[in-house]
């Protein structure tokens, strides 16, 4: 272990559902093996995940260190060799983030049907792993963050702040994934539920990805003005259009009569679905991004799908691949796209259950812990 390294470090623990976080010291892991990292927070994002995720809503096991939005800097690399996911080199110093999942590279999603998200045995940073045994550090929430060899490392690129990647969050690199999964065509129609993280990232996806119109359906009014700002070509506020048969008719109107081609529903209430396969038109796709959680069951009808031809998505999580499109996009993009002013609360590391308790009541826009600040 280097000289430069603390022998011990603070990170904030949950250790019950729905119960203030603690901060914990613990010991910095040593002797690293080859490929093994350890980095220094700069920035973890919360996401509406973890909010869940402290509700109890996934099982997931405890203790456990929240955060898997980080960019960090390399601070001990157990080989001087080591490089990032593309193959660059990696130092001490180097700003880095990082995809959260690993996977087991064997199990027959991993091998045979080429689905690593649904790995058996994949392994979240900040989501399932818990740090009650050394390593420890295994979330962002906390000084430093111990990265096994086989994560997905990220140089970062001088010219891309970490203020847009956190912003954008794990929210874009999911949106890019079904997108992927969805395979788009340039020109179609799409529709967005939604006006919060997700549906924002979805937006500049679909941007991207050559569609048009592009409706947001979503709120409050300052949320759909950052969406036109992004380039939503028009946005229906669900304060001021409650009656979702007037809002199918504007969508209707929008679409030449006939419903989008692309829906993708970034709510996260299940009552979404219903209208969502009403907004596609026939023959249309339905992709399904804002359920992360479980937020219960609801009665659908089948029949839709039948008779409109309807095509149902579903994405889970994000693989590397995707971190290289989204960080392109932010590098590439970043004033289409501004992603570094959703960050508007910034909190230290003791600041972590105020911190939850503002993004779990809608009264931030994108908040960061900074643990070493
Ligand atoms: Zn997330
Ligand atoms: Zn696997």
């Amino acid at each position: 272990m280097p000289d430069s390294l603390p022998g011990s470090c603070a990170c904030a623990v949950m250790t019950a559902f729905n119960q203030p976080l603690a901060v914990q010291s613990f010991a910095m892991p040593r002797d690293l093996a080859p490929g093994e990292l350890i980095v220094r927070v700069e920035l973890a994002g919360i996401c509406g995940t973890d909010v869940h995720l402290h509700k109890g809503q996934l099982a997931i096991p405890l203790p456990l260190i929240l955060g898997h939005e980080t960019t960090a800097f390399v601070a001990a690399m157990g080989a001087s060799d080591t490089k990032d996911w593309l193959g660059r080199p990696l130092s001490v110093g180097d700003r880095v983030s990082f995809t959260v999942g690993r996977t087991c590279k064997e199990c027959r999603y991993c091998r045979v049907y080429r689905l690593p998200s649904r790995c058996l045995k994949r392994q979240a940073y900040g989501v399932n792993t818990p740090c009650a045994q050394p390593p420890h550090l295994l979330g962002g929430y906390g000084q430093y963050h111990f990265l096994h060899a086989d994560t997905a490392v990220f140089k970062l690129p001088d010219d891309l702040p970490s203020e847009a990647l956190v912003g954008a969050g794990c929210a874009l690199v999911t949106a890019v994934h079904g997108f992927e999964r969805m395979r788009m065509s340039w020109g179609e129609s799409v529709l967005i539920q939604g006006s919060g993280p997700v549906g924002l990232a979805a937006l500049a996806v679909a941007k991207e990805s050559g569609g048009r119109p592009i409706i947001v359906i979503g709120g409050p009014r300052e949320r759909l003005e950052r969406c036109r700002r992004f380039g939503a070509d028009l946005t229906i506020d669900i304060d001021e259009v409650p009656d979702p048969q007037q809002r199918l008719r504007m969508v209707r109107e929008a679409t030449d009569g006939l419903g989008a081609d692309v829906v993708v529903e970034c709510v996260g209430m299940p009552v979404a679905v219903a209208e969502g396969w009403d907004l596609c038109r026939d023959g249309g796709k339905y992709l399904v991004l804002g359920h992360y959680g479980d937020a219960g069951p609801i009665a659908l009808n089948p029949h839709v799908i039948t008779r409109k031809e309807l095509t149902v998505y579903g994405s889970w999580g994000s693989e590397p691949q995707h971190w290289v499109a989204a960080i392109e996009l932010l590098r590439t993009r970043r004033e289409r796209y501004p992603f570094h002013e959703l960050i508007t609360h910034r909190y230290p590391l003791a600041g972590v259950n105020e911190a939850l308790a503002a993004v779990a009541s809608w009264q931030t826009g994108k908040a960061v812990i900074v643990p070493n600040g």
